[in-house]
């Protein structure tokens, strides 16, 4: 048996590891600077290396390698031996600060979105040291900063970790307002709820569209689907059991808290959610996991598939992304306190959230904006492309009340007492819940459940901490200023609540009335990842980002490039997959099937060829359908390649080739279900998702 606290970080340099391997005053100004998040200076980097190193190499470690997050989504790692040559004939194992603090890499093929020239195409790195170091695959990995010779960011950590200083920066002002002087730093806190598919190895090698492009670029219905809900917390068959085993053990080594895991929706769907933990931890756990997921499958025969939307037909995968915000003192700030003081405080907390999901819907909506998403969010099984809040009836009926207009002066004069009156001991009712909303409250916590199963969470933490900290400013503007601050207080809650309220939505936001409602409130609604990226430039954005510190002008330039690059490229790969699957397996596979018939009808003579006649006429009916989406495919493909500008392809390849593609589908999917079975050349839905046993 598994002896779980003898194992949990066991390949992680935490804390107790440090204090082992550092001499104690390495050690002391180590934990400052990861406190202070600043710079190691080089001889304590060099003493810090030299017991990472010997701790590495307990742990089979012979490599290490700077682990960062490029533009692309998912990690990178260039490992470096710890050889050093002593004489020809021997070496030693070393490791220097040099190499902990930074690295150079000639990255030049990581996008950059036009920040880099192929002049200056080295990489830097630099160490995170507020998250841990790990030994994964025999080497040591750091992880790491990554940005360009300029200094500008060319990764997803650098801005989160930006991000994170201002909505500490922008709490603690306003916390000392309500004379919590004691607080040093603010996080945010986060628990990613990861979905994702199993399915069988051997399967999957078949489907050379899940191999490419990670989802089923056609396929028909099969007779059962997910209508009879006996997948959903059903018990876990053996195969995925085992799986589910050793992807625990291996994360728990990693010091990631995996907790809870169950059946999704679909058919060959599960889920796995982590403890939660600070946000820019949270998000090198989820890049792990997800890794893990897809290794350990492998081991099983299976093979994981993290795309949004896998299969046509049944749900989709997401990752709920809980975000919280707290104090090194201990207090969740989205927590309704006991206290009226603490109630106070909790619903001008919220009240921020409520002013800057409504001012920053488009930027919500782009931090979870790709090719695979578009497929699922809209979709009446995950959250709606539009963005709104759900409150709960307990506490929406309390923020109605203030904005009915409850007098200040009607509230105890205490400096800190309104929030008795207003807000009564909340009960956080775990029942109250809308599974339709895209961004809910839940207790003590926001879940944003937009953001996509193979998104970097790096992003949509990223906009929520700055767009709260924008908030919280322009809060503390006001309220700095104030001579009497438990009037202007609630006058600022009650004012903020009455401009924003067009953002809280208690109702099915999967209905149709929603939708007409949606208009009517004026809130944004961009069906598509094309529509919302051009957004990311607005004046507004570009400067409360600078005003923040947490990106550049030219930096969000840059990600807006990377987000249509990706596009475009992503929506290619796919259309060129389906041209070769369609030419080479489907028609032929097809063309057979209609020979037969053709034979048959002709061998028959005397007998009747009702069953050929009527198959024939409808196959080759079909067909025609088929060549000619194929050829028009084909014709947009080749247009798209001279197009140059980013957003121009982006927009054609939305408008052309997705459709192109959804057109041509839907004669593949119904040959599918006429042709023989023996012939048909892929592996069908039913077969991917009820193999695993
Ligand atoms: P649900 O009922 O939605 O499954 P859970 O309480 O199980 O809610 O939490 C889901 C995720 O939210 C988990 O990853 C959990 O650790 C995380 N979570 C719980 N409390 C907080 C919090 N205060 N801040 C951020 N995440 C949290
Ligand atoms: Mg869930």
């Amino acid at each position: 048996m598994t002896n779980v606290p003898e194992i949990f970080g066991i390949n992680v340099f935490n804390d107790t590891v440090m204090k082992e391997y550092l001499p104690a005053d390495v050690y002391k100004s180590l934990r400052r600077t990861m406190a202070r998040g600043a710079t190691l200076d080089s001889q304590i980097a060099d003493a810090v290396a030299e017991g990472m190193k010997e701790w590495a190499l307990t742990k089979g470690a012979t490599h290490f390698t700077h682990w960062f997050q490029p533009m692309t989504g998912t990690t990178a790692e260039k490992h470096d031996s710890f050889i050093k040559p002593v004489n020809d004939s021997q070496i030693i194992m070393a490791f220097s600060g040099k190499n902990l603090i930074s690295g150079e890499a000639d990255a030049s093929s990581f996008p950059s979105g036009g920040l880099r020239a192929t002049f200056e195409a080295r990489g830097y790195s630099a160490w995170d040291p507020t998250s841990y170091a790990f030994v994964k695959d025999h080497t040591l990995c750091i992880p790491t900063a990554f940005c360009s010779y300029r200094g500008e960011s060319l990764d997803k950590k650098t801005p989160l970790l930006r991000s994170q200083e201002a909505i500490d920066r922008e709490a603690r002002r306003l916390l000392k307002l309500f004379g919590m002087d004691d607080v040093k730093r603010v996080n945010a806190e986060v628990g990613a709820e990861q979905e994702y598919f199993l399915v069988d190895a051997a399967m999957w090698s078949r489907r050379p569209d899940l191999v490419y492009c990670g989802r089923t670029l056609f396929g028909a219905r099969p007779p059962k689907g997910q209508e009879m809900h006996d997948h959903y917390y059903g018990q876990i068959k053996p195969r995925v059991l085992a799986f589910m085993k050793e992807l625990d053990e291996e994360l728990w080594k990693l010091g990631i808290l995996a907790s809870t895991e169950h059946n999704e929706v679909a058919p060959a769907q599960h889920e796995l959610a982590p403890i939660f933990g600070t946000v820019n931890i949270a998000t090198d756990h989820n890049q792990l996991t997800m890794e893990m997921m897809k290794k350990i499958a492998a081991r099983h025969g299976l093979v994981c598939l993290l795309h949004e939307k896998p299969f046509a037909t049944v749900n989709g995968s997401g990752k709920h992304n809980n975000w919280s915000i707290s104090t090194d003192t201990g207090i969740n700030l989205l927590k309704p306190g006991q206290t009226p003081s603490q109630n106070a405080l909790f619903l001008l907390i919220l009240t921020a959230i409520i002013k800057a999901v409504d001012e920053n819907q488009d930027l919500l909506r782009i931090s979870v904006a790709d090719a695979g998403n578009d497929h699922r969010l809209g979709g009446n099984e995950a959250p709606p492309a539009v963005l709104s809040i759900f409150l709960g009836s307990e506490l929406e009926s309390i923020l109605e009340d203030i904005m009915a207009g409850e007098k200040p002066e009607d509230r105890p004069k205490t400096k800190l007492n309104i929030g008795a009156s207003v807000l009564p001991v909340l009960r956080c009712d775990s029942t109250d819940r809308n599974r339709t909303s895209p961004f809910a409250f839940t207790g003590n916590k926001f879940e944003f459940r937009m953001p996509g199963s193979s998104c970097s969470i790096a992003c949509p933490n990223m906009i929520m901490n700055t767009i709260v900290a924008e908030a919280l400013s322009q809060f503390s503007d006001a309220l700095e200023q104030s001579t009497d601050f438990t009037a202007d207080l609630n006058k600022l809650i009650c004012e903020t609540l009455l401009a924003h309220r067009r953002i809280i939505f208690n109702g099915d936001n999967y209905s149709a009335a929603w939708r007409e409602e949606v208009k009517k409130r004026g809130l944004s609604s961009f069906a598509h990842t094309v529509e919302a990226i051009p957004h990311y430039t607005d004046e507004k954005n570009v400067t409360m980002f600078e005003k923040h510190k947490v990106l550049s002008r030219a930096e969000v330039a840059s990600r807006q490039e990377v987000l249509f690059e990706n596009y475009a490229k992503c929506l290619r790969v796919e259309a060129l997959t389906m041209i070769d699957l369609v030419r080479k397996d489907i028609i032929p596979a097809v063309l057979r099937y209609q020979n037969f018939l053709l034979d048959q009808r002709a061998a028959k003579k005397d007998f009747s060829t009702k069953v050929e006649d009527s198959l024939l006429k409808k196959i080759c009916a079909l067909c025609d359908k088929l060549y000619d989406g194929l050829e028009i495919l084909e014709a947009h493909t080749e247009e798209a390649k001279g197009i140059t500008d980013a957003f121009e392809l982006a927009r054609f390849s939305r408008a052309a080739l997705f459709e192109d593609m959804a057109a041509l589908r839907e004669p593949i999917d119904a040959l599918e279900s006429l042709v023989d079975r023996k012939l048909w050349p892929f592996p069908t839905y039913a077969e991917l998702l009820y193999s695993v046993k």
